[in-house]
């Protein structure tokens, strides 16, 4: 079975935010004094996560990616990561985690053939890091970089570069695909911080492509796949490859495969709508699966041309300050 939008695209990716709550205060993604977390009766229960997971799972999605919040601060989330492997499902089960507390759950990831981990890294510079982060867990990231990357996880560093914040990092980023083989994926900054500010002055993809560019003549674009978001590129010598994320400025809506579910069960069908429908909600109104699925396909039907549509469509404001880390980047 596939299911498909209103303007053809294949849908077949979920994105599942499992808790809004992090130990780290990104600025870009947090207010300094954390957000109002939502009492954990609010959130989705892993029995409701693998229900849905399994419903999705039979309308043909492949792939899907948990995320947060934090995912690893979610008491057991090994257990729900097991689930989810047990369903025999996904092809891709894949993690983004700012890699703080995940040392001691790397031989049980490998266990369930978790291989794919998005690693949130800004920075190269400690200093940085504790500004941007506000934060001092530095050496904790780069610590599990390394071991990622020695334990042979598919590693994809999750960069958002910031004018007057970072923008001297994109280089030495670049240098760890120089010398391992990851992707390094520069992602342009978004309007979801709790605070956004009219008017904030962002990097784009094309300053991110022409400052590697210049620094790296033999710069390639690749091939891409279903539903990507990067445009991937390959340097000469490289062991790995570069990404650009134009988050922003948002060129990749026509190939665009994904839902999402925030961290208190809303779906959003765009990363710019303000959430659509409470599936937690309707799943705790005691319906059956067949009524679930027949939800989730009229949700998709729903799904906007682009995130310029879906905010549009929507309450931006509201949606402007509503964070990344209840919505799941
Ligand atoms: N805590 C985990 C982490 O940091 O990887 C997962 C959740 S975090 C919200 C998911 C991704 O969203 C991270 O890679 C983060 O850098 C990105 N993100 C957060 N706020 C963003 C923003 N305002 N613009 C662009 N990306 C953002
Ligand atoms: Fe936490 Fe990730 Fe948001 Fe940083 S980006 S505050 S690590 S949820």
């Amino acid at each position: 079975m596939q299911v498909h939008d209103s303007f053809d695209r294949r849908i077949d990716y979920v994105r599942i935010a499992v808790t809004d709550r992090c130990n780290l205060r990104c600025f870009y993604c947090m207010p300094e004094e954390g957000i109002a977390y939502e009492p954990k009766s609010h959130l989705l229960s892993y029995e409701e996560i693998t229900r849905l997971l399994k419903v999705l799972g039979n309308l043909g999605f492949s792939k899907v990616r948990f995320t947060g919040g934090e995912p690893f601060l979610r008491k057991d989330f090994i257990q729900l990561l097991e689930n989810t492997a047990n369903l025999q499902l996904f092809k891709n089960i894949h993690i983004t985690t700012n890699g703080t507390l995940i040392k001691n759950q790397i031989p049980k990831m490998k266990s369930l053939g978790i291989s794919k981990i998005n690693l949130s890294l800004d920075t190269l510079d400690a200093e940085r890091f504790k500004k941007i982060t506000r934060r001092s867990d530095f050496e904790k990231v780069m610590k599990t970089f390394h071991q990622l990357v020695e334990e042979g996880f598919q590693v994809k560093v999750n960069a958002v570069v910031m004018q007057g914040v970072n923008v001297m990092d994109i280089l030495p980023l670049a240098q760890l695909a120089a010398d391992y083989p990851v992707s390094i994926r520069y992602i342009e900054e978004m309007p979801f911080n709790g605070g956004y500010k009219e008017n904030q002055k962002i990097c784009t993809a094309k300053d991110i492509q022409q400052t590697l560019q210049s620094a790296y003549p033999s710069l390639q674009p690749m091939v891409g796949k279903h539903g990507d978001t990067a445009t991937e590129y390959q340097v000469e010598g490289f062991k790995g490859t570069l990404g650009i994320i134009p988050a922003f400025s948002r060129t990749f809506c026509n190939t665009c495969n994904r839902l999402r579910i925030t961290a208190k069960g809303e779906i959003k069908t765009c990363l710019y709508d303000s959430g659509v429908f409470s599936i937690r909600d309707f799943i705790r109104s005691g319906v059956t699966d067949d009524q679930l699925t027949e939800k989730i396909i009229a949700l998709i039907k729903l799904k906007p041309k682009d995130g310029f549509a879906a905010e549009e469509g929507s309450k931006l404001r509201i949606t402007r300050s509503e964070s990344m880390s209840s919505i799941g980047g």
